[in-house]
């Protein structure tokens, strides 16, 4: 009689339960994960897969629920240096007498750097190990997310007014060429365009961007139907709701990301479903900044892909998405007015598959299934806070905290084990923002 002799791979991961996320609301007990490379070469079992697997490193997670990392998707890592800064005021008292002027003074390569530093040990620590950024300097943002192995769709940024990354329409649009030749075929790194918002970008810049974001297959990630205040802007300029001009420069397709979304008629999000555009709800931002409720259940039963994100770190104020997961649930339900609405495991859906798809990376992340890359949270679910267990899915969205992340893996490499950050230096991170503190408060 024959014996396969067993494959070797670089890891085994044994864990208490596996939530695949696809298929759908699924939990294996006592499965393990057995990973190559940056790939997922098997979800089986713990009894086959010690047959099967002759692994280099072995990792057992008895108490712990391995999920797919996080999908982070939207945020703006730099302003993570200004996390607190300034809170409770009105959006545009908000934006323009702090947030703004002290973006204009520390805007540039370091501050990105150093804040896209923070933001990177921030989310491995909750679970996140992808983020769709959305900031100025993408070449700096690509460069420290690719020096620090987490993954990322850095945006290309396009706005109508002179900043310090470019001062004219044309040099927004080199700048963007540029930046996304520099990434092409990275490992972890990708771009989409970001054009700030319909009431920052013109008629003319969206036509380039439509165009270009064809030929170079990537997504358009902007911020739109924030509040009621943009939408009758919006009416006042155009005569066009914020979507209708969109439709009509033939953004509304399946590359579109389209973040906030809080106000839309049934009409808006049956169109949404129909082009295959992804929304990304932002709860903890969008209630933080009193801009209104996302209707992310009707959106749902549409089968509008809706994922989650967490907006930067100046209104939330954190990048935690477990805490965005348990708000966006428990917000559903309030605004539909249904305790049935937007379900446990629909919310770790939303912070995982859907954000890949959002992203045009639905083929490499978001679940774990044999083939795609090795992205991986465990959460520790034997502490008093999440005992007794009766179904993971509750637990994980409307019990735990990111505190219960324990390791983590990006592309089959770990970068965090047992809570510590495997390849990041916390103390230097710790005195840059610091130092970051005192040059902020010094403009002031
Ligand atoms: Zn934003």
């Amino acid at each position: 009689m024959s014996q396969t002799p067993p494959q070797t791979v670089d890891l085994l991961i044994e864990a208490r339960w596996v939530v695949p996320v696809e298929p759908h609301g699924v939990v294996l007990e006592h499965h393990a994960v057995a990973v190559h490379g940056s790939y997922i070469v098997g979800l089986l079992p713990i009894a086959e897969a010690r047959a099967a697997f002759a692994p280099r490193e072995r990792v057992e997670l008895p108490e712990h629920a391995l999920i797919p990392g996080l999908v982070n998707s939207h945020t703006h890592n730099p302003m993570t240096l200004l996390r607190g800064l300034a809170d409770d005021l009105p959006l545009m008292t908000w934006l323009q007498e702090h947030i703004w002027p002290a973006e204009a003074k520390v805007m540039g390569p370091e501050f990105v750097r150093d804040g896209v530093e923070l933001a990177v040990a921030e989310m491995l620590r909750g679970g996140t190990t992808c983020a769709n950024e959305n900031y100025f300097f993408p070449d700096a943002i690509g460069a420290t997310y690719r020096k620090l192995g987490f993954r990322a769709v850095v945006g290309l940024p396009v706005i109508e007014f002179p900043t310090a990354w470019a001062k004219t329409q044309d040099e927004y649009f080199e700048r963007a060429g540029e930046v996304h030749d520099a990434f092409l075929g990275d490992a972890l790194v990708r771009t989409a365009f970001a054009p700030h918002a319909p009431y920052t970008v013109s008629d003319a810049s969206f036509e380039r961007i439509r165009v270009l974001a064809d030929q170079l297959d990537i997504p358009v990630h902007l911020h739109t139907h924030e509040t009621a205040h943009e939408v009758e802007e919006e009416k006042r300029k155009s005569g066009l709701r914020p979507f209708q001009r969109l439709q009509k420069l033939g953004l509304v397709n399946d590359r579109l990301i389209a973040v906030h979304m809080t106000q839309l008629t049934d009409g808006e999000i049956a169109a949404c479903a129909e082009a295959g555009v992804s929304v990304v709800h932002c709860p903890e931002s969008n209630l933080k900044l009193a801009s209104g409720f996302c209707p992310a259940e009707k959106l749902r039963r549409a089968g509008v892909n809706v994922a989650l994100g967490t907006d930067g770190c100046a209104s939330n104020n954190d990048l935690d998405m477990f805490g965005e997961m348990r708000t966006a649930a428990l917000l559903a339900k309030a605004v539909a007015e249904d305790a049935a609405a937007f379900d446990a495991a629909y919310a770790l859906r939303a912070a995982t598959l859907h954000g890949a798809r959002a992203m045009g990376l639905e083929n490499e992340i978001g679940s774990i299934e044999e083939g795609k890359q090795a992205d991986l949270a465990a959460v520790r679910l034997s502490d008093l806070e999440t005992q007794p267990m009766f179904h993971v899915a509750s637990q994980l969205v409307y019990a735990s905290g990111r505190q219960q992340v324990s390791d983590v893996w990006i592309a089959g490499k770990r970068k965090l084990a047992a809570r510590e950050l495997v390849d990041m230096d916390v103390p230097a991170i710790l005195a840059k923002a610091r130092a970051w503190r005192e040059r902020i408060v010094s403009y002031a």
